[in-house]
């Protein structure tokens, strides 16, 4: 089945947190001022970025274009219209 894309730009703002958590660790570990430091804060902050666009522009709800970003990871249904955001289509009959 092929994904929907509010689902491929879930799993690519998920992979960038990631990326973005491991850089963040690595600065600390890092010696304190020093370049590579420096490079992996760098490194931490675009890639922070990188999660809000990606989520920004892919992260919305099918129907409504309502952006997803609070509870994004476990986000099956759309805050303002509560249809699915894979689908669009309207929840009925779940429980
Ligand atoms: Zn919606």
């Amino acid at each position: 089945m092929k994904k929907s894309k509010f689902e491929s730009g879930r799993q690519a703002a998920k992979i960038l947190a990631l990326l973005s958590v491991g850089t963040c660790l690595a600065s600390l570990m890092a010696g304190e001022g020093t370049p590579l430091q420096l490079a992996l804060a760098v490194l931490t902050l675009v890639l922070f970025v990188s999660i809000f666009t990606v989520a920004a522009v892919r992260c919305r709800c099918p129907h409504c274009g309502k952006m997803v970003i609070f509870g994004l990871w476990n986000a099956t249904t759309c805050p303002r219209c509560k249809r699915s955001l894979t689908t669009g289509n309207k929840i009925k009959g779940k429980k």
